[in-house]
C-alpha cells in the first residue's frame, strides 16, 4: 500500500501552494506538492513581472524559482548563469522531466548554436541559459528581443558586486538588458547575504521596486563539527569511514595535497580522485561525470571544484582547512544535503593555516597592482574575514547559532541538537591550565627562538637530531607533556596561539614566542581552557534517524544500483534522474501501482510514464531491463 504523499521539505515551513496554476504545473513536471519557503512570493513577482532579488542560501530552491514561470505563462525566459558546467547540470535535469530548455555557449559548434537559435525564434523554448558575456556581444540579445522575452534570470547574481566573494567583471556588462528589454522584469538570485551587495546588486542591475525575498540561512538537515586537525590523513579516513558509499566532497587548499590525499584514500579502498584547476580539462570533466555518475564517491578537491556540481545527494562535506571566509565556509558545506536529507560538515582546525592564509593575503596584496590605500583596505577585509572565519573554528558555541548569527540572522536557543557543541561531542582538556603552564615555560626555555615542532619535539621528550644539537634534551621541561604524541602537543600549542597566550613571529620560519599573557598564565593568574586535541565519538542526530524512518534500505540500494546504471546508460547524472529523496519516499511507500507511485515525492507524469514500470518491478523484487527509454 502506498502512504500519503510526504511532505518534502527542508524548512518545516514548507506550504501548500494556494496558486491553482501553479499547484498544477508543480506536480506535473516536478511531483511536488509544497513549495519551500519564500518560493511563492518570487514566483508570484515572477509572474506579476515585477522584479525581484531572491536571497536563498545553497539548497533553498532558488532555481524552481524561474523555471516555473514561463511553464504557466507558456514564454520563452532567459537565465544567466556563470559557468558552461552548471548550466550543462540544470539543462540535463530539465530535460529529464520533458521540460524544453537549451543552454547557448562557447563550447557548441556553429550549428548547435544556430539550432538553438532557430528553437528560440520558433518559440520552442521555455528556458534559454547563457553566461553574461555571450548574452551581451553576440546578437542574441536580437534572436531574444524579436521572440519578446519577458523575464531574466540572473543566477549567482552577487558576481556583478566586487564587495561579494566572487566578483565577475563581465557581469557588469548587464546592466544593458534594463536598457534593451524596458518592459522585461528582471529577477536576481543569489546566496550571499550581506546587506552591501544586495544593494550593490540592485543598483547594477538597475532593479524597480524589487521584491527583495530574504530566506533563513540556516540548514537545519546539516550537522556541523569543528574538530582539532592532529594527522590529516587518518582523520579524513575516519571521517570518510561514516559516509561508505555516500558522495562526499574533500576540500584541501593546495593541489598538491589533494593529490596526496586521494591516493591514501584510493589506497584505503575508497572510490576517490582528485580535481582542482591545473588538471587538464579533460581529467576535470572526467571527474565530475564519474561522480555525477556515481562511479566514484569521494572528490578531494580545492575550491575550484562545487560551482559547476549540482548533485543534490552531498552526505559530507569535509574541510581539511580553515577556509578564508564564513562566506566561503556556507558556501562550500551548503552543497551538502541539497536534498533536504541530514549531511554533514566537518572542519579539520588548526591555527596553523590561520598564519598560512595571513601570508597569503598580505603577499597577494602585494603583488596586486592596487595603490597602497586601496591594498590597506583591500588587506583589511580580507582578515577581518578571516578572523570571523577563526572565531567560528575556536569558539565552543552552537555551530548553527553562530552561522545564522553571522548572516545577520537570530537563532532560536536550543534548537540545534546538530553540532558538535550541543551534541556534546567536544571535550575540554583536564588540567588545561596546568599544561598551558608547561608549554609556555618551554617556549621560554627555548629562547624564544623556535618553531612549533621544535618546541613540542622537546616538550615529548623526543631527543631528534634537532633537539639534541641545541643541547635541549638537557632542559627541565624536556618530555614534561612525554604522553602526547606529536601532533596533538602542536594542536595544543596551536589552540594557544589562537587564543593569544603566545605569540608567533611572522616571515617563512616563525618562532614562537611570549607575550603579556603568556606570564600571566605562568604567574597563575589566568586560568586556560583548552579543547582535548582527541575529539569524542560523533554522535547521531535526529535528522538521520528521521530521514530513514520506514525506508526499506535493502530497496533504497537496489534503486540507487538501478539509477547508476540507467545514468550510465544515458550518459546522465545520476541525480537527474532521481534524487535520493524521492528513492527514499519509494522505498519507504513501496507503492504497488502507478497511482500510487504518483503520490511518491519526485514523480511527475514524465517520469512516471519512463520509468514507471522499472520501478514497480524493482518494488515488487523484480529487476527491470537498464533503460526503458
Ligand atoms: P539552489 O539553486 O537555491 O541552490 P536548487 O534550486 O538547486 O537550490 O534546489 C535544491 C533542491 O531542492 C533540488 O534538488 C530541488 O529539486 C529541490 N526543490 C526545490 N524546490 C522544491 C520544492 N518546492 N519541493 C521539493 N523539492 C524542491
Ligand atoms: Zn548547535
Amino acid at each position: 500500500m502506498a502512504g500519503p504523499a510526504e511532505t518534502d521539505d527542508v524548512s518545516a515551513a514548507a506550504a501548500r501552494v494556494d496558486d491553482p496554476r501553479i499547484a498544477e504545473v508543480l506536480a506535473r513536471w516536478w511531483g511536488f506538492d509544497t513549495l519551500r519557503p519564500l518560493q511563492a512570493e518570487a514566483l508570484r513577482a515572477a509572474l506579476a513581472g515585477r522584479d525581484s532579488l531572491v536571497v536563498l542560501p545553497t539548497g533553498g530552491g532558488k532555481s524552481l524559482c524561474y523555471q516555473l514561470p514561463p511553464l504557466v505563462a507558456e514564454t520563452t525566459d532567459v537565465v544567466v548563469s556563470p559557468l558552461v558546467a552548471l548550466m550543462k547540470d540544470q539543462v540535463d535535469a530539465l530535460e529529464a522531466i520533458g521540460y524544453p530548455a537549451a543552454a547557448i555557449h562557447g563550447g557548441m559548434t556553429a550549428e548547435e548554436r544556430q539550432a538553438v537559435r532557430d528553437r528560440i525564434a520558433a518559440g520552442e523554448l521555455r528556458l534559454v541559459f547563457a553566461a553574461p558575456e555571450r548574452l551581451v556581444n553576440t546578437g542574441l540579445l536580437d534572436v531574444l528581443a524579436r521572440v519578446g522575452v519577458k523575464r531574466f534570470a540572473i543566477d549567482e547574481a552577487h558576481c556583478i558586486s566586487q564587495w561579494g566573494h566572487d566578483f565577475r567583471p563581465e557581469y557588469r556588462q548587464l546592466a544593458l538588458l534594463r536598457e534593451r528589454f524596458p518592459a522585461a522584469s528582471i529577477h536576481a538570485f543569489t546566496a550571499t547575504a550581506t546587506p552591501r551587495v544586495r544593494a550593490d546588486i540592485a543598483r547594477q542591475l538597475e532593479l524597480r521596486d524589487p521584491a527583495v525575498l530574504v530566506g533563513t540561512f540556516d540548514r537545519p538537515n546539516l550537522v556541523y563539527r569543528v574538530v582539532p586537525r592532529t594527522d590529516r590523513a587518518t582523520q579524513v579516513v575516519e571521517v570518510l569511514g561514516r559516509h561508505r558509499g555516500e558522495a562526499s566532497i574533500v576540500y584541501c587548499i593546495s593541489r598538491k595535497e589533494t593529490e596526496r590525499l586521494a591516493e591514501r584514500l584510493a589506497a584505503a579502498g575508497l572510490l576517490a580522485r582528485p580535481y582542482h584547476a591545473g588538471l587538464d580539462a579533460r581529467e576535470r570533466h572526467a571527474t565530475q561525470e564519474a561522480f555525477a555518475r556515481e562511479t566514484i564517491d569521494v572528490v578531494v578537491a580545492t575550491v575550484a571544484f562545487g560551482m559547476g556540481i549540482d548533485r543534490s545527494d552531498v552526505r559530507l562535506v569535509l574541510h581539511t582547512a580553515l577556509p578564508k571566509s564564513l562566506e566561503a565556509y556556507q558556501q562550500e558545506t551548503g552543497r551538502a544535503g541539497r536534498d533536504g536529507l541530514a549531511a554533514e560538515c566537518v572542519l579539520l582546525y588548526s591555527s596553523a593555516d590561520v598564519f598560512s592564509w595571513e601570508s597569503l593575503v598580505r603577499k597577494s596584496a602585494e603583488e596586486s597592482e592596487l595603490d597602497a590605500a586601496d591594498r590597506e583596505a583591500l588587506v583589511a577585509a580580507q582578515l577581518e574575514h578571516l578572523h570571523a572565519m577563526r572565531r567560528y573554528a575556536q569558539a565552543a558555541r552552537c555551530r548553527h547559532a553562530a552561522l545564522s548569527e553571522y548572516f545577520g540572522q537570530a537563532y532560536p536557543a536550543g534548537a540545534c541538537g546538530a553540532c558538535d557543541v550541543c551534541l556534546g561531542e567536544t571535550g575540554s582538556l583536564a588540567d588545561a591550565t596546568v599544561t598551558a603552564q608547561k608549554i609556555i615555560s618551554c617556549v621560554a626555555r627555548v629562547g624564544e627562538r623556535f618553531g612549533v615542532r621544535h618546541v613540542c619535539e622537546v616538550l615529548r621528550g623526543a631527543a631528534t637530531d634537532g633537539v639534541r644539537r641545541h643541547g635541549h634534551e638537557r632542559l627541565s621541561t624536556f618530555g614534561l607533556l612525554a604522553s602526547l604524541d606529536q601532533r596533538s602537543a602542536e594542536n595544543l600549542v596551536h589552540q594557544l596561539l589562537d587564543q593569544e597566550l603566545l605569540a608567533r613571529t611572522g616571515g617563512d620560519r616563525p618562532v614562537v614566542t611570549l607575550n603579556e599573557r603568556s606570564w600571566e598564565v605562568l604567574r597563575g593568574g589566568r586560568e586556560v581552557v583548552l579543547l582535548e586535541p582527541r575529539a569524542a565519538r560523533a554522535k547521531a542526530t535526529q535528522a538521520d534517524v528521521d530521514d530513514w524512518q520506514g525506508v526499506d534500505r535493502d530497496l533504497f540500494e537496489r534503486l540507487r544500483r538501478w539509477r547508476r546504471r540507467v545514468a550510465e546508460a544515458r550518459g546522465k547524472p545520476a541525480w537527474t534522474i532521481f534524487d535520493d529523496k524521492s528513492l527514499r519516499s519509494i522505498a519507504r511507500d513501496k507503492p504497488d501501482s502507478p497511482a500510487g507511485l504518483l503520490r511518491c515525492r519526485g514523480i511527475g507524469e514524465k517520469r512516471l510514464a519512463d520509468f514507471g514500470t522499472a520501478i514497480l518491478d524493482l518494488v515488487a523484487g523484480k529487476e527491470p531491463p537498464t533503460d526503458p527509454a
